[in-house]
């Protein structure tokens, strides 16, 4: 999925200020902005970076000021954990663990 990331962002520093979380990874329309965590990092945590497209995905589907609106909608209304969207993206993390798991406990053919 096309998308870009930023690192050491402003917006992101302050969303991790409010969520009290060392690291933080949030997306604007196709961009991920990162806060207390390098690309490269990022990058390597499969489940996380699935969750981040997921958010990316639900912006292409409803469009970006709707995305918007619905997102926060839906925060006020359930919280931030609770919030269908974040559901939705938590969900394609945790599919994401599971199916690395599965590649790792393969066994490999005997030589
Ligand atoms: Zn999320």
């Amino acid at each position: 999925m096309e998308h870009k990331i930023v690192e050491r962002s402003v917006l992101a520093r302050v969303a991790r200020l409010v969520l009290k979380s060392p690291n933080v990874a949030m997306v604007v329309g196709r961009t991920i902005y990162l806060s207390g965590v390098k690309k490269e990092e990022f990058l390597q945590n499969k489940p996380w970076v699935a969750h981040e497209l997921c958010h990316i995905r639900q912006f292409q589907e409803h469009g970006f000021w709707r995305f918007l609106w619905l997102y926060l909608k839906e925060s006020f209304r359930h919280g931030y954990y609770h919030n269908k969207y974040e559901v939705e993206a938590r969900l394609a993390g945790t599919k994401e663990a599971m199916a690395a798991k599965q590649v790792k406990q393969t066994p490999s053919a005997p030589v």
